[in-house]
């Protein structure tokens, strides 16, 4: 069975105190929900990530290592030079070395205000595929003007074929993908999409990438204003496949709740 993936981006935001007390309270919380039967089998059916700033990776690792069947680290993003001067910037074996097994490649921010071409990505991309144990959590969608436009499809596959090239390369390697589908319009707006036409989006690309790549694994999660209110239909849902949470991951007990209603 696919594991969930139930990914937290905390963007810019904590510190390494502020991280060590979201933790302890998670994993307390955790405990309390295991305590009450609340809790049970969650571990198997799915894995809690978490994109913490890079300057928490590491001691993030130490508190959630115990856990680390449950417990994913995730950078938020890396550069697709292996080393050298890159002033700012963090390579792939800096994030293994942290204990990543994620990296979230082509956030919305990073396109808008960082003006991240889908060129730029698919080097991203690369640079992951080319290192073992880091599986790429790539974000696509699109923006209110092509949405009122209803043009969505066209301009999701347009990134996807420019941020997958990477793939096309046969290397006889195994392929992990996630592929967060996060129209912008969505995120941090409180305007999720409707369940509906989110999985409609999801089956899109699901056809899209079988059809074109050889992917072993492939899970499609959905972010955009996501909260516990309405994580269980969105995960009723048959192509969404977990979601990506940005400001409702920020507060541990809310987290964990969205964590376990995805299972309910
Ligand atoms: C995000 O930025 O990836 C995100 C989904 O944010 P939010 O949950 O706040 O909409």
């Amino acid at each position: 069975m696919k594991k969930k993936i139930i990914a937290a981006n905390f963007k810019m935001n904590k510190t390494n105190r502020d991280i060590e007390e979201y933790f302890n309270t998670f994993v307390n919380n955790m405990n309390e929900f295991k305590g009450k039967g609340l809790f049970e089998n969650i571990g198997l059916n799915s894995e809690a990530v978490f994109a913490t700033p890079c300057t928490s990776l590491c001691e993030s690792y130490k508190i959630i290592k115990p856990y680390g069947d449950f417990i994913k680290l995730s950078a938020q993003d890396i550069y697709f030079e292996k080393n050298g001067a890159y002033t700012g910037e963090i390579s792939i074996d800096m994030i293994k070395d942290c204990g990543c097994e994620y990296a979230i490649v082509g956030h919305s921010e990073r396109r808008r205000i960082f003006n991240e071409t889908d060129e730029t990505i698919a080097k991203k991309m690369s640079a992951v595929y080319s290192s073992e144990g880091v599986t790429p959590i790539l974000c696509v969608g699109e923006n209110k003007e092509v949405r009122e436009k209803d043009m969505q499809y066209d301009f999701v596959k347009k990134q996807l074929k420019t941020d997958l090239e990477p793939l096309k390369t046969k290397s006889g390697k195994v392929y992990s993908l996630i592929i967060a589908y996060e129209p912008v319009w969505a995120i941090g707006t409180d305007l999720p999409i409707r369940p509906e036409d989110g999985d409609k989006m999801h089956r899109f690309i699901y056809d899209y990438v079988r059809s074109n790549y050889e992917v072993d694994e492939l899970r499609i999660i959905y972010g955009g204003s996501v909260k516990e209110s309405n994580i269980k239909e969105l995960m009723d849902e048959p192509y969404i496949n977990g979601v990506l949470v940005g400001g409702a991951s920020l507060d541990p007990s809310v987290f964990l709740n969205i964590v376990r209603l995805s299972n309910a």
